[in-house]
């Protein structure tokens, strides 16, 4: 099967890439060509997966089709933009086709879930690895940055935290994978769920945001660095799944303070948001709040500040970041 072959068979006849909203011209030509809305920006970022770095050897391409692609549309969800379309330059090491029909069909799925078009792409051999490329659309001026972050917003996250961080065993074999607990872990590494309609709601609400991927604390310092301010975070307020507390143990909690891969938001608001944030979105928790200082301050139950944990799993989302 040739280059061409291949694009035709599993990338243009895929269900993601048929004609939708925003795409003025598709696969096949030099670029695609895609329609804004007068006064909309156009939001736009990539990720690149390497197999080893960021996920295992021999992954099951569905899921990894997934994946990628839930990983790359959370950074949309981030800025608060609409869903418009990607494109995918993958690496291959050869046309092996009952893999890229499944990876075809595993991107699909969460292409549909996001309501984002395929549009094009590039595809080379060598070793395993992905670019995708996201492109949303926003409002002018209206995209959430990091940057907002005011003294006495309320720390928001957008649900449950360390459920990847704890599937990471189970991900690489150390570990029994059986059981409700484990799979519903392992869903949450392999097919993250992008906040892309929570990003669309925060827009003129929440001051700063951003997705989860390195882990909760790691993450604040970033809001907390572009803003010029401190985040507070309460250790007993980031909510834990309970598949999480049972596979995890008394490590849960650092999994969701350190670990990757959440792929939640994390945002700041003001006060007065919190009855609809409560009424719209009742997975969102209020885990701190924003003060005057710099950095990321960690408290125990009892109000003391802490020293953080360290990242305590070594995860692909962030050795090779
Ligand atoms: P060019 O040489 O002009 O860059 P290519 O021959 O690489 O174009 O690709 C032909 C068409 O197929 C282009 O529209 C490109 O965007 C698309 N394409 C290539 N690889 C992929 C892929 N893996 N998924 C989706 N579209 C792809
Ligand atoms: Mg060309």
């Amino acid at each position: 099967m040739g280059e061409f072959e291949l694009i035709r068979r599993f990338f243009a006849a895929a269900p993601c890439a048929q004609p939708a909203e925003g795409v003025a011209l598709g696969i096949g030509d030099d670029c695609a060509l895609l329609q804004l809305p007068p006064g909309e920006q156009l939001a736009v970022s990539t990720d690149t997966l390497v197999v080893g770095v960021h996920f295992p050897h021999s992954p099951d391409p569905f899921l990894l089709g997934q994946r990628a692609l839930a990983v790359a549309a959370s950074d949309l969800a981030a800025m608060g933009a609409a869903p418009l379309g990607f494109t995918l330059a993958m690496t291959v090491e050869q046309a092996d086709a009952a893999w890229l029909q499944a990876f075809a069909q595993g991107l699909s799925q969460m292409a549909q879930d996001c309501g984002l078009a395929l549009v094009g792409g590039d595809t080379t051999r060598g070793p395993l690895s992905l670019t995708l490329t996201v492109f949303g659309r926003v409002p002018a001026g209206q995209a959430l940055t990091r940057s907002g972050a005011q003294a006495g917003d309320l720390l928001c996250v957008g649900g449950e935290l360390g459920d990847a961080a704890g599937a990471l065993p189970l991900v690489l074999g150390q570990r029994e994978s059986s059981g409700p607990a484990a799979q519903q872990l392992l869903q949450r590494y392999w097919a993250p769920q992008p906040q892309l309609a929570l990003g669309q709601w925060l827009r003129g609400r929440a001051t700063a945001a951003l997705d989860i991927s390195d882990g909760l604390l790691a993450d604040c310092g970033h809001i907390a660095a572009a803003s010029g301010l401190a985040l507070q975070i309460e250790a007993q307020r980031v909510p834990l799944s309970p598949a999480l507390q049972e596979i995890a143990g008394v490590a849960a909690r650092d999994c969701a303070l350190a670990g990757g891969d959440d792929y939640r938001l994390a945002f700041t608001l003001p006060a007065e948001h919190l009855p609809a944030l409560r009424a719209q979105w009742p997975a969102c928790a209020v885990i701190g709040q924003v003060l005057a200082g710099s950095g990321v301050q960690l408290l125990d139950a009892a109000g003391c500040l802490v020293d953080p944990p360290r990242a305590g799993y070594q995860h692909f989302g962030s050795a090779g970041d």
